[in-house]
């Protein structure tokens, strides 16, 4: 930010008030086919803090790519008055057009930060982003889904120790808070190594649209602008307590062949209790799944049919309400 307040990106000049899109070119594909980011940049009157909203690190994880394109659609960014919001509704086109977690070399963008702007196509991404964008953010939401057929319930992740992403979380206000150790080379860990809080929003599976999973971040997203002052609309900031999740653990198949779950996401678990059946396809057999843990489910496997040793559930415990 200059002496009078112009924020640069990119060569791009904007002004305080001012709307503008600014498309970060990041590489091209064999077919001469130009791989871009396009980011969103809204800037209010006045000074305040600037926050970045992400979508699609992942390209198959569309339910974040939907929250920022419907926030955008509906004019809610427009409304800022304080501060700057960069709305980046997708970060990884490769894999959007894909249905990808990943870019042609098989690398993870979120495996990839900081990056470096002359290696393959994750890294430039990543390397884009962290040049680029980040030197002109105070907080981030990285939005995020489960993976192929694994649903996961609304549920905000923050690195462990990082006291201001804590926070962040709490005024998100999720029904699940979970506190991870950092993974190196993620968006997450730049954040922290940079002093910017972050939180990560995972819910709902990729590939499918979710309606819950988009409609509790586009709340939680309202709640953060409206913490920060950023915006002249009221946003109801009632919540439900929220569920601090300090460890997680899997329960997983110990029978191959059909899955039926009897308990899901979101439901309160207690160990030894039976959540769901795994079954031969022939009739002849039937074994038990126990929850391993008195806790929550956060996170269930939507896939029929699974195999010895699959990841059923996903659940957190050691809890405290906050
Ligand atoms: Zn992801």
């Amino acid at each position: 930010m200059t002496a009078n307040n112009i924020l640069t990106v990119d060569g791009n000049d904007i002004q305080p008030g001012e709307y503008k899109q600014v498309k970060l070119l990041v590489g091209r594909l064999p077919s001469d086919t130009q791989i871009s980011i396009l980011c969103h940049v809204y800037r209010g009157k006045e000074s305040g803090p600037s926050l970045l909203l992400q979508g699609g690190v992942h390209g198959d994880e569309i339910n974040g790519v939907e929250t920022i394109r419907r926030m955008i659609e509906a004019g809610t960014f427009e409304q800022i008055v304080k501060g700057t919001i960069i709305a980046i509704p997708l970060l990884n086109v490769f894999g959007f057009i894909n249905f990808s977690r990943e870019v042609p070399d098989g690398k993870d963008v979120n495996r990839s930060f900081p990056g470096s702007s002359k290696g393959s196509l994750a890294a430039r991404v990543a390397n884009t982003l962290t040049r680029k964008i980040m030197p002109h953010i105070d907080y981030a939401i990285d939005l995020h889904t489960g993976g192929a057929s694994r649903y996961n319930y609304p549920q905000v992740r923050f690195s462990k120790g990082v006291s201001e992403s804590f926070e962040l979380a709490k005024v998100f206000g999720s029904r699940f808070l979970i506190e991870k150790a950092t993974i190196s080379h993620s968006f997450r860990k730049i954040c922290k190594d940079r002093k910017i809080p972050v939180i990560v929003y995972e819910a709902g599976e990729s590939i499918r649209i979710n309606n819950f999973a988009i409609s509790s971040a586009i709340v939680g997203i309202r709640r953060i602008l409206n913490h920060f002052e950023m915006v002249d609309f009221n946003t109801d900031t009632s919540k439900e307590d929220s569920i601090f999740i300090k460890k997680t653990i899997w329960v997983r198949a110990s029978f191959s062949g059909l899955f039926l779950w009897t308990k899901s996401s979101g439901q309160a678990v207690l160990k030894g209790e039976t959540i769901g059946y795994l079954k031969d396809p022939f009739g002849n057999k039937s074994v038990k799944v126990t929850a391993n843990k008195d806790g929550h489910i956060i996170g269930h496997n939507n896939a029929s049919v699974v195999n010895q040793g699959d990841a059923l559930f996903h659940i957190g415990y050691d809890t405290e309400i906050v």
